[in-house]
């Protein structure tokens, strides 16, 4: 699963909606939906978006290269008051592996829980190799109706298919899963060999 950057990303925009945290990055507060959530424990660092912070102390770091590195070099460990090694890329690629995982997930359970489907209302999730985008998905994705994400032949496994151009979430809550692991991965693509 490789998503493209093709959500307009409009969270610096946005105002924060439910619960604010703190990005140890940058020190500034946004919504918790728009961080990265991180707990450490015995000095190693784990991103987990689906578990949240059951275990070990969390912290939150914006999906951005500067926010990720700061927090890498002082923000983490000033924060747990104690030391956490992690370098820079690394905290970069555990927050991209991270969504990539969540993503995953989320398809995977739209796909058995019956929210997944070749068209109708939803998020449209287009095949990264689809080639040239369709009117319907290049009006999608101006909307934001849209994201890039999974080759053609893994979102036509979810559909039981050999290959498709796209497939269709309407769950609402795995939606936003989706379009949170788009939102890392069009901020952190390609930065994590930087
Ligand atoms: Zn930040």
């Amino acid at each position: 699963m490789d998503p493209r950057p093709l959500a307009p990303d409009d969270s610096e925009h946005a105002p924060p909606r439910g619960p604010v945290r703190t990005c140890v990055g940058c020190g500034r507060r946004d919504a918790a939906s728009s961080l990265v959530p991180m707990t450490t424990r015995d000095g190693s660092v784990f991103v987990d978006f689906t578990r949240g912070h059951a275990k070990g102390r969390g912290v939150h770091v914006h999906p951005r290269p500067r926010c990720l590195d700061d927090a890498a070099r002082r923000g983490l460990s000033r924060s747990l008051r104690r030391q956490v090694r992690v370098k820079p890329a690394a905290l970069r690629a555990l927050a991209l592996e991270a969504a990539r995982a969540m993503a995953v997930d989320a398809l995977s359970r739209a796909a058995t829980g019956g929210a997944l489907g070749d068209a109708g209302d939803g998020l449209r999730v287009i095949a990264v190799d689809a080639g040239e985008l369709s009117a319907s998905s290049s009006e999608a994705i101006g909307a934001g109706r849209a994201i890039g994400m999974g080759t053609r032949a893994e979102l036509g496994s979810l559909l039981g298919v050999e290959a498709a151009d796209w497939v269709v979430v309407t769950s609402e809550a795995l939606t936003a899963r989706l379009r949170r692991a788009a939102a890392v991965h069009t901020a952190l693509a390609g930065s994590e060999v930087a």
